[in-house]
């Protein structure tokens, strides 16, 4: 992957150069939180920002949209006027989020509604520094190989740009006095050493490798009608996480005028009408089986069919929960380590 460098004072220079790639969003700090926003002053991007309150999804799949407008001629979907975006910010562990995303909508059936958002998103990624939430080293979700068109690492005076895209090519070609292509031994050593001084930073090392297999054995563990039964079902943990995908349809008709649009919301599998059916028979009735649901999906089902845990360590969940179950929480009590409850 090519590499080239920017000084830091340069950042800015770099952001208004790349503006005809898309509007700009990144990270902004709104009380003691994060929020991804869009920028309209460079300024206020907060480059000491880990994780936003709600991740990257918001804007490939928003909170609610309408997905088509139909009257009693036929329907159009409504797919057109998305903007180019470009995100700023990313950390690893979110950009592994949006891997995951990706493979999750371009199964069988390819969803357009993600993919036509998805298509107009360019990614950049920058460096990042664990707190005491991040597991990321956990999940192998520290360091981001793939799935960003640009990745700044911040090594104080100056930021390595990593080329992963000709999107990012064309970025970097945007401005090339601010870039520079010499990378030099020096700065190899500088980013040695940060690798160095991040890595000791990590402080969780729970193993995940083995939770498929102790998700299977668990079944019927009695941790499940324990946590079911302080499970506030507010669905929270699923809002924040970057890797929850879930939604629900429905129309909006408007009676007198045959026509009307069908909607497309977030959803949970921790609220009770999930799993509710037809004639109002619910097949996971209990917080304790909705938890068991969510967990599975992320620890042993999203394993079988796409090889890796649907979690990347981002600590949202860990930092959400008004009842502090969580899926770090819940890792250790699986594999039999104490946990404060
Ligand atoms: S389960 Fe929790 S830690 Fe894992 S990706 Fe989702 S919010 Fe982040
Ligand atoms: S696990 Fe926590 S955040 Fe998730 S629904 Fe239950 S109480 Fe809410």
């Amino acid at each position: 992957m090519r590499a080239v460098k920017i000084k830091r004072e340069n950042l800015s220079g770099f952001l208004k150069a790349i503006e005809p790639f898309g509007e700009l969003w990144g990270p902004v700090k709104k009380g003691d939180q994060f929020s991804l926003d869009k920028i309209s002053d460079y300024s206020e991007i907060d480059l000491t920002a880990l994780r936003t309150k709600i991740p990257f999804k918001k804007l490939l799949l928003p909170p609610k949209f309408s997905m088509f407008s139909f009257d009693e001629k036929g329907y159009k979907p409504n797919i057109e006027d998305i903007p180019n975006r470009v995100i700023f910010g990313l950390h690893p562990c979110d950009i592994h989020g949006l891997n995951i995303m990706d493979a999750f909508h371009n199964q069988q059936y390819p969803d357009a509604f993600y993919n036509a958002r998805r298509s107009k998103i360019a990614v950049i990624g920058l460096s990042c520094t664990p707190d005491e939430l991040c597991f990321c080293k956990t999940t192998n979700t520290h360091y981001a190989e793939k799935g960003f068109d640009l990745f700044f690492t911040d090594l104080g005076d100056i930021f390595v740009i990593w080329v992963g895209s000709s999107l990012g090519d064309d970025m970097v070609r945007e401005c090339p006095e601010l870039i520079d292509e010499n990378v030099t031994p020096e700065d190899l050593k500088k980013y040695i050493e940060w690798r160095r001084k991040r890595e000791s930073k990590f402080k969780s090392d729970m193993d995940f490798t083995g939770m498929p297999s102790i998700m299977e054995l668990s079944w019927d563990a009695s941790i499940w009608e324990e946590l079911g039964e302080k499970c506030l079902s507010c669905g929270a943990c699923t809002i924040v996480c970057p890797t929850c995908p879930c939604f629900n349809v429905f129309d909006e008709v408007e009676l007198n005028e045959d026509k009307g649009e069908r909607y497309r919301q977030w959803d949970s599998c921790l609220f009770k009408e999930y799993s509710m059916v037809a004639g109002g028979h619910n097949f996971r009735e209990s917080r304790a089986q909705r938890l068991k649901l969510r967990f599975t999906h992320k620890l042993q089902a999203f394993v079988g069919a796409f090889g890796e845990p649907a979690c990347v360590g981002c600590g949202r969940c860990v930092d959400t929960c008004p009842v502090d179950i969580d899926i770090k929480s819940v890792g250790l009590r699986l594999i039999g380590e104490e946990v404060m409850a």
